[in-house]
């Protein structure tokens, strides 16, 4: 099973309140946001093709 870290922060995701999508812009890469991030609303970047959203 592949890990899935928080896109902005690194950190691994486990438990709740976490959020795991794709890619707005391209739907190839899985974007993964922890419950700080988005409390922060901490920018994400897209390893494939760039898109940075909040
Ligand atoms: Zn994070
Ligand atoms: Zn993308």
């Amino acid at each position: 099973m592949e890990e899935q870290r928080c896109s902005s922060c690194g950190a691994i995701l486990f438990g709740e309140g976490n959020v795991v999508f794709k890619c707005p812009k391209c739907g190839e890469s899985k974007i993964g946001r922890c419950s700080n991030c988005r409390d922060q609303s901490v920018t994400y970047v897209c390893k494939a093709c760039g898109f940075e959203g909040p």
